[in-house]
């Protein structure tokens, strides 16, 4: 079994400080074998890492919500519609993986917008889920439609890299997981624990320290 996280973003796009050969340390220390790196709308360039296997893709903006394409050769004119995207993420060969379905509070493509046999892979567990309920729901429309579930960290930020992951039940080459993934020889880790929590009660306290020490 290796220990994969297929979500994965990093500095060279925005809203991350990933570095993609500290993330590798950091996940080899968690015990896992491989990463997806990708960027909003852009792959991120390939770096010569040895001993880890890594798959770039992007996290391509459609008209209906965030779609991840992996395995790509180039990257995908953002905003066309759900369906074009993951037609065009395929006629190059990659592997469609939808991101954080049912988390209402984000952009994503849900309620079966998306024709099932277009998708191959849904995550059921992203570490950066705002909805508490969106896992329940991914979980059902993967029942429904016999469809591999993953479980990805969605990483900006180092502390979040381990999160959630993915089991693959493939050799270690990058060839053996993609083919694992499509035939569903993967199990789903993660939580149902919102975030949001975290990060209110992290702003509270910013807050609270702030007035407290205009006070002295
Ligand atoms: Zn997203
Ligand atoms: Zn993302």
């Amino acid at each position: 079994m290796l220990k994969f996280d297929f979500h994965v973003h990093t500095c060279q796009g925005d809203h991350s400080e990933i570095k993609i050969e500290k993330a590798v340390q950091i996940l080899k220390k968690k015990g896992f074998d491989g990463a997806v790196f990708l960027d909003h709308d852009a792959i991120p360039r390939k770096e010569k890492i040895k001993d880890f296997l890594i798959i770039y893709g992007e996290e391509v903006s459609t008209s209906e919500g965030h779609l991840v394409g992996i395995n790509l050769k180039k990257t995908i004119k953002p905003l066309m519609s759900s369906e074009q995207t993951a037609k065009e993420i395929r006629k190059q060969g990659g592997t469609v993986i939808l991101p954080h379905p049912y988390d209402y509070l984000r952009i994503e493509i849900n309620r079966g917008r998306l024709n099932p046999e277009l998708i191959d892979a849904v995550e059921v567990y992203n570490g950066r889920t705002l909805w508490p309920w969106a896992s329940g729901k991914a979980k059902e429309f993967c029942e429904q439609n016999k469809l591999p579930e993953v479980g990805c960290s969605d990483a900006h930020f180092y502390k979040e890299l381990g999160s959630a992951y993915t089991l693959v039940d493939a050799d270690p080459n990058v060839k053996s997981v993609l083919k694992a993934l499509k035939h569903g020889k993967v199990q789903a880790f993660g939580s149902y624990k919102p975030p949001i929590i975290q990060h209110f009660k992290g702003g509270f306290l910013k807050a609270y320290n702030r007035l407290f020490n205009e006070k002295l």
